[in-house]
C-alpha cells in the first residue's frame, strides 16, 4: 500500500475512538466481486467484511480518505451504500459481563451436566470462559470431543448468541429430547461462548467496528496469529494497523495461547470458529492451493454443514482470499482436530443485525450446523481406546488399491476418533508391534477391539 494512505488510515485510528464520530465517518461500501478488485482491496489494507455469493458482491469498511483514495486509484470501480445497516450493535447482544453471568447461570441451573472451566486471561486480564458439557454416562469408556467457539473477532455480535443459544439448547433438552440427550451422554461438548473479550469490551466503549484484540492500542488479529502457516503466503498483515495484523511472533497474543491450551488438552473431534459475515462454511487450508486430502472427512463434512445451512462451502482461499495464521489449519495439522469456521449472516444484515429482527431466525437456523456434527460422531467413523504404551499410530489405507487415508496420531490416553468417508479399508496399529485389520467395511461406527 501506499505510505500516504497508511498514513491517513493511522490518522483516522488515533482521531476515531468516540463512538459517535467513528459512527459518523466510516461506511460500508459494496462493490461488484471481482478478482482484481480483491486484489486491490488486499493490496491496500483495506477492511473487507464480507462477500455475498448470490449477489456477487463485496464489502468493504472505509472511512471519506479512504473512499477518496478508491476513487482516484479505481475511477472504474463501481460502488454503492447498503441501505439500513448499523454500524453500532443493538444493546441485547452480550457483552464480557453478560457472558460471565450467562455461564455462571447455566452452571447454578444444570450442575450435574455442566462445569465452567476458565481457559486463560485475556490480555487485559479478563476470564475467558468456557462450559464442558456432558452427561453421566459411566459405561462409556471413551467419549469423542467437540469444541465449539465464537468471536474471534469483536464486533461480530451474533456469534456469542450462536454458542449461548447452544448451551441453552442442549442443556433445557436434557432428559426430555431423546436425541439431546443421546448426544450430552455420549459426547463432551464443549463451548467457548465469546473468545475476544478485550476486543469486544472495546467495541462496546468506545469502536463498534473494533476487530482485533487490544494489544498496544492498535491490536493483533487473533485469527493471524496461530503457528501453522504464520506468515506465508500474504494472508495477513505486517503493519500493526492492518485489520489483520499477525502479531510479532507466532502465538504471541495470550487468547491465542489459552484456545491452543484447551485444545491440546480436550483434543476434539470437530471444532467450529463462528464468524460473521457471508453465510459460508470454510474449512483448511487458509494458503492457495493448499487443501486437506480428499481422501478425508474434511471437506465433505464442510459441504454437508453447507447444505444443511444453505451456506456456501470452500477454503478462505476459494471463497475469500489467502488466510495464514487462522485458527482451524492449526488444529488441523497441529491436533488432527477437523475444524470449520461458519460466517453467520450475509450482506443484507452486516455484522450488526437488527436484534429482534435477526437474533432467533440466525441461531435457529445455524442450530443445523453443530447438530450434523454432533450426528457425525454416531456416524462413519473408528473409534476405540487401546494400550498407548504398546500403540501410537493408525495407517489407514484403502482396502484393494492401497493408497493411503490418513496418518493417524493415537491421543496420549490411548483413545481415537477417526472419521471417515463411507467405504472399505485396512487399518494398521503401529507401535511396538503392527496389528493388521483388513478390508474392514465403514458404514457406521466400528470399534474394534484389540
Ligand atoms: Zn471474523
Amino acid at each position: 500500500m501506499t505510505s500516504a494512505y497508511k498514513f491517513l488510515l493511522l490518522l483516522l485510528v488515533l482521531s476515531t475512538t468516540a463512538f459517535a464520530d467513528t459512527a459518523h465517518h466510516t461506511f460500508i461500501v459494496r462493490f461488484k466481486l471481482t478478482d482484481s478488485l480483491k486484489t486491490f482491496l488486499r493490496a491496500n489494507e483495506f477492511d473487507i467484511t464480507g462477500v455475498n455469493y448470490r449477489t456477487g458482491e463485496i464489502e468493504a469498511l472505509m472511512d471519506e480518505k479512504g473512499l477518496r483514495f478508491l476513487k482516484t486509484q479505481r475511477p472504474d470501480i463501481i460502488y454503492t451504500f447498503p441501505q439500513n445497516l448499523a454500524l453500532a450493535p443493538d444493546l441485547e447482544y452480550k457483552n464480557p459481563q453478560e457472558i460471565e453471568e450467562f455461564v455462571k447461570d447455566i452452571h447454578a441451573r444444570f450442575p450435574n451436566i455442566t462445569k465452567l472451566a476458565v481457559i486463560g486471561k485475556s490480555l487485559e486480564g479478563r476470564n475467558i470462559w468456557a462450559v464442558r458439557i456432558t452427561g453421566e454416562d459411566a459405561r462409556r469408556a471413551v467419549k469423542p470431543v467437540i469444541l465449539v467457539n465464537a468471536m474471534h473477532h469483536a464486533r461480530e455480535v451474533m456469534t456469542p448468541e450462536i454458542t449461548t443459544d447452544m448451551i441453552g439448547f442442549l442443556t433445557a433438552n436434557y432428559g426430555n429430547n431423546p436425541e439431546v440427550t443421546r448426544w450430552v451422554d455420549s459426547t463432551v461438548i464443549w463451548v467457548v461462548p465469546m473468545f475476544n473479550v478485550d476486543g469486544n469490551n472495546r467495541m462496546w466503549n468506545s469502536d463498534p467496528m473494533w476487530r482485533k484484540n487490544t494489544r498496544g492500542g492498535y491490536g493483533v488479529d487473533i485469527n493471524r496469529n496461530y503457528p501453522a502457516f504464520w506468515n506465508t503466503c500474504k494472508g495477513s498483515s505486517s503493519w500493526t494497523f492492518g485489520q489483520d495484523y499477525r502479531g510479532p511472533a507466532p502465538a504471541s497474543e495470550p487468547e491465542t495461547q489459552a484456545m491452543m491450551n484447551l485444545v491440546s488438552q480436550i483434543k476434539p473431534v470437530f471444532n467450529i470458529s463462528y464468524h460473521s459475515y457471508s453465510e459460508i462454511v470454510i474449512y483448511p487450508f487458509g494458503c492457495k492451493p493448499n487443501r486437506t486430502p480428499t481422501t478425508e472427512a474434511v471437506e465433505t463434512i464442510g459441504r454437508e454443514i453447507g447444505q444443511k445451512l444453505n451456506y456456501k462451502p470452500g477454503t478462505a482461499w476459494e471463497l475469500l482470499y489467502n488466510v495464514d495464521g487462522g485458527d482451524i489449519d492449526w488444529m488441523y495439522t497441529a491436533h488432527q482436530v477437523i475444524p470449520y469456521v461458519i460466517e453467520v449472516n450475509s450482506t443484507n444484515e452486516g455484522f450488526h443485525p437488527n436484534y429482534r429482527q435477526w437474533r432467533d431466525k440466525t441461531v435457529q437456523r445455524n442450530r443445523a450446523g453443530w447438530m450434523h456434527l454432533l450426528n457425525k460422531l454416531q456416524g462413519p467413523s473408528l473409534q476405540g481406546r487401546v494400550n498407548p504404551r504398546m500403540y501410537s499410530n493408525i495407517k489407514i489405507t484403502r482396502a484393494g488399491d492401497k493408497s493411503v487415508v490418513q496418518d493417524y496420531k493415537i491421543n496420549p490416553d490411548g483413545s481415537y476418533f477417526i472419521i471417515l468417508n463411507p467405504g472399505k479399508y485396512d487399518f494398521v496399529f503401529e507401535g511396538q508391534k503392527n496389528t493388521k485389520f483388513s478390508n474392514q467395511s465403514i458404514s457406521s461406527k466400528k470399534l474394534l477391539t484389540l
